[in-house]
């Protein structure tokens, strides 16, 4: 199937994702099936990866990243995640902690890390979400105490992707346990590996496999004043809000990979597949099908792109970036679950790649704020923008 049009890019950020296209169709789709199946964690193509520049593409110029159009991001991370969803997990929150440094970190915190976090040098992870919680981030429990040489960490963080590989942590954590709103007692934290963290095992999963997912404890783990991202106390949860809605769109993107590789996939088998004597896409139940996938799988990347251009527009973009999220990933679970049908019997097998879109597709729908905190936040905004 043809590459889908792209509007809005310059020829450079269109090259930048016919680069990354061909990658995948070369050196990714013909090993993911196996690696995923093992559940093996992907070094070869994750270096690859860093060798293309994907993990300096939210990054500016000035620090050594490419610092595309939000748009020329989410069309990577979708040809990323239309060869194997897990590569596209594997740059979507370091990608959020480069753009959280770039927009609020101090220039000795931008120095350090933005360079080594654009070539991949350094990995990147956020953990927000704990044991007794992920939606309802402002009754998070871990502590950070201040301290005479600056923070003491201590709390559980749950189901944090890449947490072994990730040089940096961005931990959501409270400095003012008292303070009303809870909000206003959150901050950043930017910290290392090092004694009293502890990454404690990695959580098995439907799907996302090759790349972990981690409990990360942290049990009097010091860091100095510097970790915390810029320079005041209690901006955490605006910052973190801020930073999702550029993980709200990646999410989107890697939902409209999935959706898209499962409908490549479908209209391929439906030619070749005949029952009846005639290839199946003519049975009408089948090609009606079809053309459902192709209508949904589109829509969800105009909406993704036309987040992206919110996003970089500078104003708010949480309602775009909430439709985008919300969408794409359902229609992310009906294409893949059509896909099944479409292949018939050979969509539960695991020969086939279809199986693995449809255990890859629920991620999408849970991750980066389940898609029921999406429908909160756009309902807020639209009571917001258009008061009766
Ligand atoms: C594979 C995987 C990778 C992940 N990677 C990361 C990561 O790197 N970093 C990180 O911090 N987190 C990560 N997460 C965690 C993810 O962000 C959370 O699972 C998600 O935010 C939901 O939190 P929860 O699982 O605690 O569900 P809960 O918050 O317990 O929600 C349970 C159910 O209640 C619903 N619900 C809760 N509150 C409301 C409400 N106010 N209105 C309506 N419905 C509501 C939810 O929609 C959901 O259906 C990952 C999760 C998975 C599965």
């Amino acid at each position: 199937m043809a590459a889908p049009e792209i509007a809005d890019l310059d020829p450079d950020e269109r090259d930048i994702v016919a680069v990354v296209r061909d990658w995948v169709d070369g050196s990714v789709r013909p090993v993911a099936r196996d690696l995923e199946h093992a559940n093996t964690y992907p070094g070869e193509l994750i270096e690859e990866m860093k060798r293309l520049g994907v993990y300096g593409l939210a990054i500016p110029q000035a620090y050594g990243g490419s610092g595309v159009s939000t748009a020329c991001f989410a069309l990577v991370t979708e040809e990323l995640a239309r060869g194997w969803m897990s590569l596209a997990g594997a740059m979507g929150g370091h990608s959020v902690v480069a753009r959280l440094i770039t927009t609020f970190g101090t220039g000795a915190q931008k120095d350090h890390w933005l360079p080594r976090l654009a070539t991949g040098q350094a990995r990147a992870t956020m953990a927000l979400t704990e044991p007794g919680g992920g939606s309802d981030l402002q009754a998070i429990r871990t502590r950070a105490t201040a301290t005479a040489a600056g923070y003491r960490l201590d709390g559980v963080k749950t189901w944090i992707s890449n947490a072994r590989a990730a040089d940096v942590t961005a931990v959501l954590a409270k400095t003012d346990p008292d303070a009303v709103p809870a909000s206003h007692g959150i901050s950043i934290l930017l910290t290392e590996k090092g004694p009293g963290c502890t990454v404690s095992r990695d959580l098995p999963k439907l799907g996302y496999k090759g790349v972990e997912t981690c409990e990360i404890v942290f049990d009097g783990y010091e860091c100095g004043r510097d970790a915390l991202l810029g320079t005041e106390e209690g901006q955490g949860f605006r910052q973190m809000m801020g930073g999702l809605e550029l993980g709200r769109i990646q999410v989107a993107a890697r939902a409209v990979g999935v959706a898209r590789a499962a409908l490549e996939d479908s209209l391929r088998y439906a030619q070749q597949r005949e029952a009846f004597g005639q290839p199946i896409w003519r049975h009408q139940a089948v090609g009606h099908r079809l053309a459902d996938m192709a209508t949904r799988v589109d829509a969800a990347r105009l909406l993704t792109v036309r987040a992206a251009a919110a996003l970089d527009g500078g104003g708010r973009s949480d309602l775009a970036a909430g439709m985008a999220k919300l969408f794409a990933s359902e229609a992310c679970l009906q294409v893949t679950a059509d896909a099944i049908k479409v292949h018939g019997g050979y969509g539960f097998s695991a020969e086939f790649d279809v199986e693995r879109y449809y255990r890859d597709a629920p991620l999408m729908v849970v991750g980066e704020g389940t898609n029921d905190i999406q429908r909160n936040v756009i309902i807020r905004q639209l009571v917001d923008r258009y008061p009766a």
